[in-house]
């Protein structure tokens, strides 16, 4: 079944009106009691028990009971409570009019209600049905007005000019108001697309397009973050440099392209291996890190020995099922190392590696 859409801090409106609805409700009822008072006081035999019943007790009765209704709504069907407080604001002035003295035309203007509700919740249809009712209270007061002479009629005019206005301004307010919206909505959008492109750019930065791997800048960024946090909190931790072994010859014999393949399928080796402690990333070229954390050299180096074998172990179907291998220098992370001696001490062992006849890992 179709509701009304909510807008933002519905609940919040809904209750202001019905707050607002509980003081008509008192004034409405302090101005019968007083007006009974002083009839009873001043003219006792012009308004009888009948009378007072019928003009302001059943009326005041079904307004409590409506609102009684409304605050049903509020608190079980909060969706239908728009729609039952707005449809209430129409009802509430005609209870109120039709049973107060026809001489008090100021009363008139409590028809200003429901035009100020509908502005309230920014809705243009129900500012149509409620400037329509406004429009037939007001015909069928130059209708009761139009024998009564130019006093009346003026005030009729006067009421006229004052609903017409308001009913204008509310249709104005409405339109600035969807506006405000669509520029509230065009600006959250702008600032989503610049957060996604943030987060891609941010990716880019980090991310080396081949491989899907962590770029070199990442990988320095890491390392000194790790050593860093290795003065105040001692971990063990390893960092593997590995290269492709004869990688000319694959880009000479197969392609380029095919020496892109063999890169990303190192690469997902590598992924593959590694714990989620650690971080493995493209240093450049055919070359690639690995920063091994939380774990023994032993461990660790069980890790490495596991990449090495599953990477030659690999037939590439584009290199008449030929495979690579790779050569690995390591060294486990002392105290007194520094950013730079860690690399230096791994890269020297990998060169050690490739001198001494490559596909192996060598420890510094
Ligand atoms: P070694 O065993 O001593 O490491 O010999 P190598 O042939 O692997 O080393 P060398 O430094 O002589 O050659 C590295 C080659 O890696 C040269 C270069 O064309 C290739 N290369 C670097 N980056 C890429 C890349 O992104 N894609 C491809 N297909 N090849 C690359
Ligand atoms: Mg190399
Ligand atoms: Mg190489």
């Amino acid at each position: 079944m179709h509701t009304t859409s909510q807008t933002p801090r519905q609940s919040h409106w809904n209750r202001v009106l019905l707050n607002a609805f509980w003081i008509i409700l008192i004034v409405d009822l302090s101005i019968h009691m007083f007006v009974s008072l002083c009839l009873w006081d001043q003219h006792p035999d012009t308004l009888t028990m009948g009378e007072y019943i019928a003009q302001s007790l059943i009326p005041d009765s079904i307004i409590v009971t409506l609102i009684i209704i409304l605050e049903c709504i509020y608190r079980w069907k909060p969706v239908w409570s728009e729609l039952a407080i707005t449809v209430a604001s129409h009802l509430f002035p005609l209870l109120i009019i039709f049973n107060l003295n026809d001489e008090l035309y100021v009363i008139s203007l409590i028809m200003l209600l429901p035009l100020l509700v509908s502005m309230i919740y920014m809705n243009s249809s129900y500012m149509i049905a409620s400037s329509a009712v406004c429009l037939l209270y007001t015909i069928i007061l130059f209708i009761k007005t139009y024998s009564q002479g130019y006093v009346p009629i003026t005030q009729t005019i006067i009421v006229a000019l004052i609903f017409a206005a308001t009913a204008l301004a509310g249709f104005a307010v409405i339109g600035r108001g969807r506006d405000l919206m669509r520029s509230l909505e065009n600006s959250v959008k702008s600032e989503q697309e610049l957060r996604i492109q943030n987060i891609i750019m941010d990716r880019l930065s980090k991310i080396d397009p081949l491989t899907d791997l962590y770029n070199h800048k990442t990988f320095h960024e890491y390392l000194g973050w790790l050593i860093d946090h290795q003065q105040s909190n001692p971990f063990p931790m390893q960092l593997a440099v590995m290269d492709i072994d004869n990688f000319k010859k694959v880009n000479d014999s197969y392609g380029h392209s095919v020496g892109d393949i063999v890169l990303q399928k190192v690469a997902a080796v590598l992924l593959e291996h590694i714990g989620p402690d650690d971080f493995a990333a493209r240093f450049g070229g055919e070359e690639f890190v690995v920063i091994l954390t939380s774990k023994t050299l032993d461990h660790s180096l069980k890790i490495m020995k596991q990449i090495l074998t599953a990477i030659s172990d690999i037939p590439f179907a584009e290199m008449n099922d030929n495979s690579v291998t790779v050569s690995i220098g390591m060294h486990n992370f002392a105290g007194s190392d520094s950013k730079n001696s860690t690399f230096q001490k791994a890269d020297d062992a990998l060169y050690e590696a490739k001198n001494t006849g490559k596909n192996k890992i060598v420890i510094s």
